[in-house]
């Protein structure tokens, strides 16, 4: 009892129908690394069955022989750990199907523990790679991608509705490729991101999600200098003014400031003393 109450507190496992045995734990070899083995049983009574969903009455569900899976978990100490869980399966004579028991720390039909994925989505909230996050959990990256994908689905459900004030803008991602953004001017939320900054995409995206009547009640769209989103949102965004911003037009400035120096200064790099002189002045100041 000892064993299951440390272990449990150890890994974080809440789950009362887990228990550990004395000496759980293994260290051996896994396709050439060494990984922790911690194995463990899962077992009840069921009050249904899970499959026809009939009351377990007079011994109508049995236990039936256990099946073991391998759960990954978050990482404790220096190796990959996994979770041997020896799962009770269960035996219904109504229905005659048999079912294995469930837990909270892992879900159906899947071997990385909600821990791991619980880790992933806190990870995945800082500034890391996928790769990294990848590596930190010990899961491959179409996992980490694929929690994350959930994750999103799940709690940013996509909205109808336009604010008043928007802002588009685009950032590199996977090799040079470019997305599109669009925020909630006012408030900076990042109402959706697309996978390409093409016209037809951006126009197909706004055509299918938000109403003619929608697009119309946008007032200000705030953009960078890039000339093709003016026809889009012209034809998007029947009423909206277009608002360069601020950033861009200081940096489009201070760059063109820039430029007429350098040019000014080589004018004076090959004359007498008095213009190299000024070719320094222009080269330090
Ligand atoms: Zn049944």
């Amino acid at each position: 009892m000892h064993t299951t109450h440390d272990i449990k507190n150890l890994l974080d496992i809440q789950d009362p129908n887990i228990t550990f045995s004395d000496a759980c734990v293994e260290i051996k070899q896994d396709r050439g690394k060494v990984c922790k083995f911690i194995s463990a049983t899962l077992t009840y009574t069921p009050t249904h069955c899970a499959v026809c969903g009939m009351k377990n009455e007079h011994f109508s569900v049995i236990k039936n022989g256990t099946q073991t899976s391998r759960i990954t978990l978050p990482l404790t100490g220096m190796h990959r750990t996994f979770l041997l869980l020896k799962k009770q399966r269960f035996f219904c004579k109504r229905c005659s199907c048999t079912f294995v028991a469930r837990s909270s720390i892992v879900d159906r039909h899947c071997f990385i523990s909600n821990q791991t994925k619980a880790r992933v989505t806190m990870k995945a909230t800082e500034a890391q790679s996928i790769t990294l996050i990848a590596q930190d959990a010990m899961i491959s990256v179409s996992s980490v991608q694929r929690f994350i994908q959930a994750y999103a689905n799940e709690y940013l459900k996509p909205t109808n509705r336009l604010p008043e004030n928007l802002s588009f803008d685009e950032f590199k991602y996977a090799r040079g490729r470019m997305a599109f953004q669009y925020i909630d001017a006012q408030t900076g939320t990042i109402l959706d991101i697309l996978p390409s900054r093409f016209s037809c995409h951006i126009k197909n995206h706004f055509y299918t999600r938000y109403s003619y009547r929608e697009r119309c009640s946008v007032k200000t769209i705030t953009i960078d200098m890039n000339a093709g989103y003016e026809k889009l949102i012209q034809e998007l965004f029947p009423k909206a003014k277009i608002i360069i911003d601020r950033f861009h037009l200081v940096q489009l400035i201070s760059r063109s400031m820039n430029q007429l120096r350098i040019q000014v200064m080589n004018g004076f790099r090959r004359g007498h003393n008095e213009d190299q002189k000024k070719y320094r002045r222009l080269k330090r100041y």
